[in-house]
């Protein structure tokens, strides 16, 4: 199997063919189909597997295809990593997938001016890749809102916990719309991520690698 089989549309066929990328790692087979088709994912996986094109790539299309101007101090597509490090890879990536789609990125992560992030958040962006707790505290200081997302990811799940975000990802889930599309992946599954999935997904797609 090629990515060109996956319906997935010409600028992200484009962008993974200047990355050099033709075949789909078997997460990328198994979930892209199920995004594009707008259902929800949860996907059991490690770093390496090739998660982070899984979500971008037909995450992009949905935004795509949906065509909603960006929302004034919001976004259309969520992402939730645990590290500033993995934060900074994922809106690396959305940046390189999503060029030729046209798609705004940022990312806001702790340790760094809240200032700034502000500034960069006022006209709100397509992407945001954010840590959870820089997150809240811009949205406490109605710098930001949830009510644009479309398309939520929760990456790392079983390391946000461990890093203490439990509560942060509880409130989370009360900011979010409710007609949305959550993309959930968790290395582990132990019983406190099966209730995060219980609180966060309807009726997922399970892709387990
Ligand atoms: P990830 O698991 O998302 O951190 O991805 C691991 C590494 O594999 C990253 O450096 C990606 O750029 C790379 N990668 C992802 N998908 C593919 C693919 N289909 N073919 C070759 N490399 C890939």
């Amino acid at each position: 199997i090629q990515f060109k089989d996956l319906e997935l549309s010409q600028p992200v066929l484009q962008a993974l063919d200047m990355k050099g990328y033709n075949e789909p790692t078997p997460i990328q087979a198994q979930a892209i189909p199920a995004v594009l088709q707008g259902r929800d994912l949860l996907g059991i996986a490690q770093t390496g597997t090739g998660k982070t094109a899984a979500f971008m790539l037909p995450s992009i299309d949905n935004l795509r295809k949906a065509d909603n101007q960006i929302p004034f101090k919001s976004c259309r597509m969520l992402v939730l990593a645990p590290t500033r490090e993995l934060a900074g890879q994922i809106a690396e990536s959305a940046k390189d997938y999503g060029a030729l789609a046209g798609l705004k990125v940022h990312s806001i992560v702790g340790g760094t001016s809240v200032g700034k992030d502000r500034n960069k958040l006022h006209r709100g962006t397509d992407i945001l890749v954010a840590t959870p707790g820089r997150l809240l505290d811009l949205i406490d200081q109605k710098a930001f809102n949830l009510s644009g997302v479309e398309i939520l990811v929760l990456d790392e799940a079983d390391q946000m916990l461990d890093l203490g975000f439990i509560h942060a990802l509880r409130r989370i889930s009360e900011l979010v719309p409710a007609e949305r599309q959550t993309l959930f992946f968790s290395a582990t599954m132990p019983k406190q991520i099966k209730e995060l999935v219980g609180k966060y997904c309807n009726n997922p797609a399970t892709v387990s690698v």
